[in-house]
C-alpha cells in the first residue's frame, strides 16, 4: 500500500519546461493533467506533436517503468495497429531520464474523447470488450522479472492485504464484505490458480481508453501502471466492474463487454464460472482501497463518492442476482448453451422414487445445495446460507488444507492397512496422544456407527458381559449394534432387549429439576438400570456417551453427573464408552474431547463425522488391552478403515485445528454466541431456556414460560422463517423444540451475530 501514503511529485511548470527542454529538447504548451501518484503534463509543440511527460513517483521501482516501456515496445512490433503510446527517447538515447529522485518518460499523447465521455450504448461496450481481447493477445508474449516480482495492491491474489480496511466500513457493512474477503480467499483463489495467465494491462476500464470523435473506434489505450503477471480472465472482469457504475449498468456491461472479448478470445469454462466473483471482488476492492485512503490521508477529496466504483448499491445487486444469473448472462450473450437447470420438484420426484417414499430432508421446500464454501453452503440459485446446523465440516466447508491433502495423496497412493505405511501410524499416534489416559491403541473404520459397533464388540469381549446402557433418547449410529443404543431412532418407542437408558440429565424439564443434587439424584439412577439388567441375567458391558447430550437436547449437566454414572457402571463391570463423534474435536470448546468437560477417563474413545471434515473416517480409541482381548477371536479389518487418503485427510484436520487455536476459538466464539442468544430471551418468550457448550448450543423453545409447554408445533416454521433469513439451523430433543446450533468452530463473532439476528428476525414474525 506505499504509493496510498507517498505524495505524487510537485515540480512547478518552470521546472518541468527546463527538464523537457534539456533531457528531451522538447518545448510548447504545458498543461498540468490529473494522477493519482504521478505528476503528468501534457505538452503541444510547434510541429504539431502532443506529448505526455511522466514524472514518476519517487517511491516507484525503476525496474516497473522499464518494464512498462517494454510492453509498449513489445505490443507496438506484435500489434502495430493497436493504438498504444510510443516512447520517446531522451537526447541521450534512453527511454528514460533522471530527475532527482523521479524517472522521467515521454509518451506520445493520443488524442480523442476518454470512453467514459461519450455513450455507454452496447456498440460501444463491444468495442470496449474487443479492444481489451486484442490488448490482451498482443501482450501474451511478454514478460518482464519487475513484473513477476511485482506486488500490487490491486492484485486480487493480494487481496488479503485489504482487511485492515474492512474496520473502516460502516458497521452494518463489516459482516457482509468480511465474508466476501472469506468466501473468495478460500473459494476463489485456489481456483484463479488454474487459470490461463499472462502479462496484463489490469485496469482497462473507460478513463483509460481513448475513443475516435463520434465513438466509433479506439484512438487510444493508456496507463500501463497497473501491469501485472495475472489470470487473463481479471482484464476483463475488472475492466466490468470498474465499468458498473451503477446497478442498471451491470447486465448491459455483463452482455456486451463479455459477447465481443468472447469473439476475439473465447472464454475458458473455468473462466466464465468465476466471472461473478471476480466482479464482486473487485468492486469490494475497489471500495476498500477508497475507504482505506480515507483513512490514510483524511483530507483528501472523498474518493469513496468521486471515484465512483465499488458501490454498495451496486455490490448488492450484483450479489441478489446471484453467481448462476450473471453467469446466466454472460453464456448467453457469449452465445454458449445454457447450464442445465434442474427444479426443486424433479429431483424430488426423482428421490423419492429411488430412495423410498419418505422424503426426508430439512426444510419446505427443500434446498438443493451446489457448493460448500468455509461456513456458507450455496443452493443452485447462488444464494449463501450460514450454516449453523452441519458438524461434520468442523473447519468450514471444502476447507482447501483438507482437500488439498485428499487430492494428494489420493494421486499418489490409496490403499490399506494390509501392508505398512507411515501415515496411518502419524494419524493415529496424534489421536492417541490427544486421547491420553492410557488409551494408545486404534482401530480405523469408515464412520461414527462403525465405531460403536467395534466399540462394543470390545467391551463385550473384555468384559464377557452382555447389557448395554444408554442415555434415554440417546443416539449412536445405524448398525444393528449401534442402532440398539439409539432409543431416539426408534419409531415405536422400543428399546432392546439388552439395553436399558438412563434419564436425561435435564434440570429444565427432566425428572429431578436443577438443584443441588440434581447431579447425584440423576446419577443415582444408574443403579436402578443395572438393577433392571440383572433382574433380565444381564450384566454391564458398557455404557456410551456423547458428552454434548446432543439428541437431548444439548444438555449441560451438572459436574458429577458423567462420574457418578461412570462410577457405577465400572463398580457393576462395564467400561464407559465417550462417543466423541458430536462432542470431539473442540466443537465445545476449552479441551479437546467432550468426556474432559465432565472430568472422566474413558475406556474406550469413538471418533466420527467432524475428524475428516466430510470425509468419512471412524476410529476406536482404546487401552491395549481391551484390544487384545478383542482380536482374540475375531480377525478384525475394514478394507477402507485407515486407507492412505483417510488419514491424510485426518492428518491435516488435526493440524489446522491446531495451527488455528480452533479448541479456542470455539470457546470464545461458542461463549458470544450464546450471549447473543440468551440477549434473545428479554425480546422473545418462546425461548424458554438457552444452553449449551462452546460450539455446541441449544435453545429450548416454550409456548409458555411457566408451564414449560413445548412449541414442538412451531419448529417447522421456525426453522423455514430462519432459513428464509439465510441461516441454516435444526431441531432436537424428544419433543423437536430444541433449535440445534452447531457451526463449523472456524466461525466468528460476526458469523454469529449473522445468526442471532436471524433468529430474532424469525421469532418476530412467529
Ligand atoms: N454417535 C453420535 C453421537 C452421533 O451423533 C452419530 C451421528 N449423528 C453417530 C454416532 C453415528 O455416526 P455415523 O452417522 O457417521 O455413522
Amino acid at each position: 500500500m506505499k504509493f496510498l501514503t507517498t505524495d505524487a511529485p510537485t515540480f512547478s511548470l518552470m521546472d518541468v519546461q527546463a527538464m523537457a527542454a534539456f533531457h528531451f529538447g522538447l518545448t510548447g504548451q504545458f498543461k498540468a493533467l490529473y494522477s493519482e501518484r504521478d505528476q503528468n503534463w501534457l505538452l503541444r509543440c510547434a510541429d504539431g506533436t502532443a506529448w505526455v511527460i511522466k514524472i514518476a513517483n519517487a517511491a516507484e521501482d525503476p525496474g516497473i517503468i522499464a518494464a512498462q516501456i517494454g510492453a509498449l515496445a513489445h505490443i507496438a512490433a506484435v500489434d502495430p495497429g493497436l493504438p498504444v503510446p510510443r516512447v520517446r527517447l531522451s537526447l541521450q538515447g534512453q527511454p528514460m531520464a533522471r530527475v532527482g529522485a523521479h524517472l522521467v518518460t515521454v509518451l506520445s499523447y493520443l488524442e480523442g474523447d476518454l470512453a467514459s465521455a461519450t455513450a455507454r450504448d452496447p456498440a460501444s461496450l463491444r468495442l470496449i470488450g474487443g479492444t481489451l481481447a486484442r490488448l490482451g493477445k498482443a501482450l501474451r508474449g511478454y514478460m518482464d522479472p519487475a513484473i513477476a516480482a511485482r506486488a500490487l495492491l490491486w492484485d486480487m491474489r493480494q487481496i488479503a492485504g485489504l482487511r485492515p480496511a474492512l474496520d473502516h466500513l460502516p458497521a452494518a457493512d463489516q459482516p457482509r464484505f468480511r465474508a466476501m474477503l472469506d468466501h473468495f480467499q478460500t473459494a476463489v483463489l485456489p481456483k484463479l490458480a488454474a487459470l490461463r495467465a499472462q502479462v496484463i494491462h489490469g485496469d482497462l476500464h473507460e478513463q483509460n481508453l481513448i475513443l475516435t470523435p463520434g465513438g466509433t473506434a479506439v484512438a487510444g489505450i493508456i496507463d500501463f501502471g497497473d501491469l501485472i503477471h495475472a489470470p487473463l480472465i481479471l482484464d476483463l472482469t475488472s475492466a466490468a466492474a470498474d465499468m458498473m457504475s451503477s446497478p442498471d449498468r451491470i447486465e448491459p456491461i455483463l452482455r456486451h463487454l463479455t459477447a465481443a472479448y468472447h469473439a476475439a478470445t473465447p472464454l475458458e469454462e473455468a473462466e466464465l464460472d468465476l466471472i461473478h466473483d471476480l466482479v464482486l471482488i473487485r468492486l469490494a476492492a475497489s471500495m476498500l482501497v477508497n475507504v482505506w485512503r480515507k483513512v490514510q490521508t483524511p483530507d483528501a477529496p472523498n474518493y469513496l463518492l468521486a471515484s465512483g466504483f465499488g458501490a454498495v448499491s451496486v455490490i448488492d445487486a450484483l450479489v441478489a442476482m446471484g453467481r448462476d444469473k450473471t453467469t446466466g448472462i454472460v453464456r448467453a450473450a457469449c452465445g454458449l448453451p445454457a447450464q442445465p437447470t434442474v427444479t426443486i420438484d424433479d429431483l424430488v420426484a426423482r428421490r423419492r422414487a429411488l430412495m423410498g417414499s419418505h422424503l426426508y430432508v430439512f426444510y419446505d421446500p427443500p434446498l438443493h445445495m451446489v457448493r460448500g464454501d468455509g461456513v456458507w453452503l450455496i443452493d443452485a440459485a447462488g444464494r449463501p446460507y450460514l450454516d449453523c446446523y452441519n458438524n461434520v465440516p468442523i473447519l468450514g466447508h471444502c476447507r482447501p488444507e483438507v482437500t488439498d491433502a485428499i487430492a494428494r495423496q489420493s494421486r499418489l497412493l490409496n490403499t490399506n492397512t494390509r501392508y505398512l505405511g507411515g501415515q496411518i501410524l502419524d494419524y493415529g499416534e496424534r489421536l492417541t496422544a490427544l486421547a491420553g489416559h492410557g488409551l494408545t491403541v486404534c482401530a480405523f473404520v469408515n464412520s461414527g456407527s462403525e465405531a460403536n459397533d467395534i466399540a462394543w464388540r470390545m467391551a463385550r469381549a473384555f468384559t464377557g458381559a452382555a447389557g448395554g446402557l444408554v442415555q434415554e433418547f440417546g443416539y449412536h449410529g445405524i448398525t444393528e449394534v449401534s442402532d440398539a443404543f439409539s432409543p431416539s431412532a426408534s419409531k415405536h418407542g422400543t428399546i432392546a432387549p439388552h439395553i436399558r437408558t438412563l434419564p436425561a440429565p435435564d434440570g429444565y424439564r427432566g425428572k429431578y429439576p436443577d438443584g443441588p443434587d440434581m447431579a447425584a439424584r440423576y446419577a443415582a439412577e444408574t443403579d436402578h438400570a443395572i438393577a433392571a439388567l440383572a433382574a433380565a441375567g444381564l450384566k454391564p458391558a458398557a455404557y456410551i456417551c456423547d458428552s454434548a447430550f446432543m439428541t437431548n437436547g444439548v444438555l449441560e449437566p451438572q459436574p458429577g453427573y458423567v462420574a457418578g454414572v461412570f462410577d457405577r457402571v465400572r463398580a457393576a463391570g462395564g467400561l464407559c464408552i465417550a462417543d466423541e463423534v458430536q462432542s470431539g474435536f473442540g466443537r465445545m470448546g476449552t479441551h479437546f474431547w467432550g468426556f474432559q468437560h465432565h472430568g472422566v477417563r474413558p475406556d474406550i474413545v469413538t471418533i466420527g463425522k467432524p475428524a475428516g471434515n466430510g470425509h468419512p473416517i471412524g476410529v476406536v480409541v482404546t487401552r491395549p488391552e481391551i484390544y487384545e482381548c478383542f482380536i482374540r477371536d475375531t480377525a478384525f479389518f475394514s478394507t477402507f478403515g485407515g486407507n492412505n487418503v483417510s488419514c491424510a485427510a485426518g492428518l491435516a484436520v488435526l493440524d489446522v485445528i491446531e495451527n488455528e487455536a480452533l479448541v479456542r476459538n470455539a470457546t470464545e466464539v461458542g461463549a458470544h454466541f450464546k450471549a447473543g442468544l440468551t440477549g434473545l430471551m428479554g425480546k422473545h418468550d418462546l425461548i424458554g431456556c438457552v444452553r449449551g457448550t462452546g460450539l455446541a448450543l441449544g435453545v429450548e423453545l416454550v409456548t409458555d414460560r411457566r408451564t414449560k409447554a413445548p412449541a414442538t408445533a412451531l419448529m417447522h416454521r421456525l426453522l423455514n422463517l430462519i432459513r428464509d433469513q439465510g441461516v441454516l439451523t435444526g431441531n432436537e430433543g424428544a419433543h423437536g423444540n430444541i433449535l440445534k446450533i452447531r457451526p463449523p468452530i472456524v466461525f466468528t463473532r460476526d458469523h454469529a451475530d449473522i445468526a442471532v439476528a436471524a433468529l430474532d428476525a424469525a421469532l418476530a414474525q412467529i
